[in-house]
């Protein structure tokens, strides 16, 4: 269902020759642009038309490679299949609406036909021309519309069931990216935790040596730092005191 779904996107925004398109599309890896001309028989050129149409609407998106020797770039695209679905029920959205409208305009006005002729009129332009016809002069009859009406349920009912279809289908695609994003996240979060671990490790094993050399040299500086505030303390205090002594 959704291949036909995106077979259907594609025949929206490049036309129903570019259809095949969608088949040759992945949505998990990018495939390479002449692989694509290659298996559609067209022309590289063509292929990129058809691709940029498709990518104004953000439904393919792609990653380029420059090939070192020939100095061009050559990209590879990918469908986006939940932006393409959500395309897809936008336009489903808007039709529904559109029928809906006629059939209440065609339930809630009366419609008139020369049945010779087979024109219609509503019923302002009816009353204009007098329920007579123009052109064979036979008196307008007012029309059956439950035909018209009946064709208008036939395709509002279709549309609605595809539209259901279609937004099932978004609600799986969004699962199915919530759930990569979860186990991203969850292996990023368990590489981070053994990154961590490895460094307390690391730090474990060498702490000893340096440790000790640490101590040894600390404990020479504190020492030799003790001694001279100590003697400058005592220096100073006799200073003081003598200060003291000369006042008195
Ligand atoms: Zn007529």
């Amino acid at each position: 269902m959704l291949k036909d779904f995106l077979k259907e996107v594609v025949v929206i925004v490049a036309g129903k020759q570019a259809e095949e398109i969608a088949g040759l599309l992945d949505n998990k890896k990018h495939v390479n642009e002449f692989l694509i001309a290659k298996k559609m028989e067209i022309t590289i050129n063509q292929t990129r038309n058809i691709l940029y149409k498709i990518s104004d609407h953000g439904l393919v998106s792609f990653i380029r490679k420059k090939d070192k020797k020939k100095g061009w770039y050559t990209y590879f695209w990918k469908i986006e299949v939940l932006k393409s679905l959500e395309f897809l029920k936008e336009i489903l959205v808007k039709n529904i609406n559109q029928i809906e409208h006629q059939i209440k305009s065609r339930e809630a006005k009366r419609f008139y036909i020369c049945e010779r002729c087979n024109i219609e009129f509503n019923e302002e332009n009816a009353l204009l021309h007098n329920f007579t016809c123009d052109d064979c002069g036979d008196l307008f009859v007012i029309k059956d519309n439950s035909k018209v009406l009946r064709d208008f349920d036939r395709n509002l009912n279709k549309l609605k069931k595809e539209l259901e279809l279609v937004e099932k289908d978004i609600q799986e695609e969004q699962e199915k990216i919530d759930k990569k994003k979860e186990r991203e996240f969850k292996k990023e979060q368990k590489e981070k935790a053994e990154a961590k671990k490895k460094a307390k490790e690391k730090l474990v094993k060498k702490t000893p040596k340096k440790s000790v050399v640490k101590k040894e040299k600390t404990k020479k500086t504190l020492r030799k730092k003790a001694t001279k505030k100590k003697l400058v303390k005592k220096t100073s205090n006799k200073k003081k005191t003598k200060s003291v002594k000369k006042k008195k």
